[in-house]
């Protein structure tokens, strides 16, 4: 492309996406070792995984079940029969110098995946999604300590081996905020079906392209189609080490920025492969990438056609987040905002389900989706990390529902010790004196306000509503702040007018 074509009108951008998800079997795909983290380095190894001569792979079930699993959710043709190639490329994480891959027939093809953003729901289309083995860790040491400064770098080959699913999307992405949203549901979904582990370190990566192309030079008035030819003639750039839906929108607004300033500065766009630098918040130049023909792709002799006809029929797969959402909706007249933080992870659905059904569905939405899902927001912790408590949480829940205590105090207090010094919610409504106070103490209190401040008194009686403030906060004190103000208010009131 060059620079004096693209002047005029607007620029769109279009961003596709390669994402490796890791799959969360025991052991690697093509051997019996470990799929562990662990700290020692080259632990979790044998012959196959190193790429020892005369080592032969033999394919693990659960990876390729997981694969029909995802397969299913992105309502993905899935095949009568898949293959396994080799792609070649000589690269110190790889110990056989080749890749076991897919090539032109992958386990899934033509799927889909619904996502919203701001407000509307869009599909994204999903090309291919194939199974793989990844490389090795490589650890870049002394010197800058960067890829490209490092004094030396040690190769771990414990990763080598573990199973991933390569999912391809169309160049479908207009911003880097819809590549986050995507992500996201992705990552729910891979959850909801058991395949995938967030916390894992690394078990989510993304390579992104984009592309900056002239509006005017899109054929089609639907922005959402952008057109081969247009495709073809823009520069893109390949974005690689994005390892978070964050990383994911932040790299990919930089790399955004950069390639806009150089076309409006009448500078040509490079088309190469640039590494995601996310400590310094800004992409490089990486090697130049190889093209396709440089994989030499061929099939691979040691494994043979899989078919996999027969699993589509045999594997199910739960409810998924988009369902779960729109039944929440329904079932529980949730707003979508609630279902959707209700869904967000299994979990956190399958508690909301139990609590709304042992309780009130309302008063589990503000329990679990605002003050549990909040606290925790604030503390930095995900429901995981209390799996154990969630009892606790219920009985909390109970305490406020069968009016034992104030939906405040339940909050401020009750669910703030809980998290921060690990006390049940029985143990802090004793040892804080929250349980509610008696109707009878708190009509004494009532009285005695009104006794001891006839200023107060005469002031309401005079018509001055805002005394009557002055007044609840008596007997708020009196009582330990354990009444509820909105009761205070009417009984100073009927005892006032009497
Ligand atoms: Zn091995």
């Amino acid at each position: 492309m060059t620079a004096q074509t693209v002047q005029q009108g607007d620029l769109v951008t279009v961003i596709g996406l390669e994402v490796h998800v890791q799959l969360e079997t025991d052991t690697k795909i093509f051997c019996g070792c470990s799929t562990d983290q662990t700290d020692e380095p080259n632990e979790n190894v044998c012959p196959v995984c190193l790429g020892l001569p005369g080592a032969l792979p033999v394919l693990n079930e659960g990876a390729v079940e997981a694969a029909v699993k995802i397969g299913k959710a992105i309502d993905a043709d899935i095949p009568e029969e898949t293959r396994f190639h080799r792609k070649n490329y000589y690269y110190p994480d790889l110990p056989k110098n080749f890749q076991i891959t897919q090539y032109d027939e992958p386990i899934c093809a033509d799927g889909d995946l619904e996502i919203s953003v701001e407000g509307e729901r869009r599909t994204v289309t999903i090309e291919r999604a194939h199974l793989e083995e990844d490389p090795g860790s490589l650890q870049h040491v002394g010197g800058g300590g960067g890829i490209d400064s490092a004094d030396y770098t040690l190769v771990n080959y414990n990763r080598a081996g573990t199973p991933l699913m390569e999912v391809v999307t169309a160049p479908d992405f207009r911003s880097p905020g819809e590549v986050r949203a995507f992500l996201a549901e992705l990552e729910e979904v891979l959850e909801y079906l058991g395949v995938f582990d967030a916390e894992r370190d690394g078990s989510l990566r993304i390579d992104a392209n984009l592309s900056i192309i002239p509006e005017d030079e899109i054929e089609s008035d639907d922005v959402t189609e952008i057109g081969e030819e247009a495709l073809a003639a823009a520069n893109r750039t390949e974005v690689k080490n994005i390892s978070s839906h964050k990383g994911a929108e932040k790299a990919l607004a930089y790399e955004e920025t950069r390639q806009k300033n150089a076309i409006q500065r009448g500078r040509a766009v490079e088309q190469e492969t640039r590494h995601w630098d996310e400590s310094r918040g800004i992409t490089v130049s990486m090697r130049s990438k190889e093209e396709e023909k440089d994989y030499r792709y061929f099939e691979e002799a040691d494994l043979p056609p899989l078919r996999v006809s027969h699993w589509k029929d045999e594997i199910s797969i739960p409810e998924l987040p988009s369902a779960r959402r729109e039944r929440f909706q329904d079932e529980y007249t949730l707003s979508e905002e609630a279902a959707s933080k209700l869904t967000s992870t299994k979990q956190v659905a399958d508690f909301y389900e139990d609590v709304a059904q042992e309780f009130d569905p309302d008063l589990a939405a503000t329990w679990v989706a605002d003050n549990l899902l909040g606290e925790l927001n604030y503390r930095d912790m995900e429901i995981t990390g209390i799996e154990s408590r969630l009892d606790e949480v219920t009985r909390l829940v109970e305490l406020v529902a069968t009016d034992e205590i104030t939906a405040k105090n339940a909050r401020e207090t009750v669910l703030r010790s809980m998290l921060d010094d690990g006390r049940t919610p029985d143990e802090v409504v004793a040892e804080e004196g929250l349980g509610k106070t008696g109707e009878d103490e708190v009509q004494q209190a009532v009285v005695e306000a009104i006794d001891e401040n006839p200023d107060a008194v005469a002031d309401y009686e005079s018509g001055d509503d805002g005394a009557i403030n002055f007044l609840v906060g008596q007997v708020m004190q009196k009582t330990g702040g354990s009444a509820d103000p909105g009761d205070v208010n009417q009984l100073l009131r009927a005892e006032l007018n009497d």
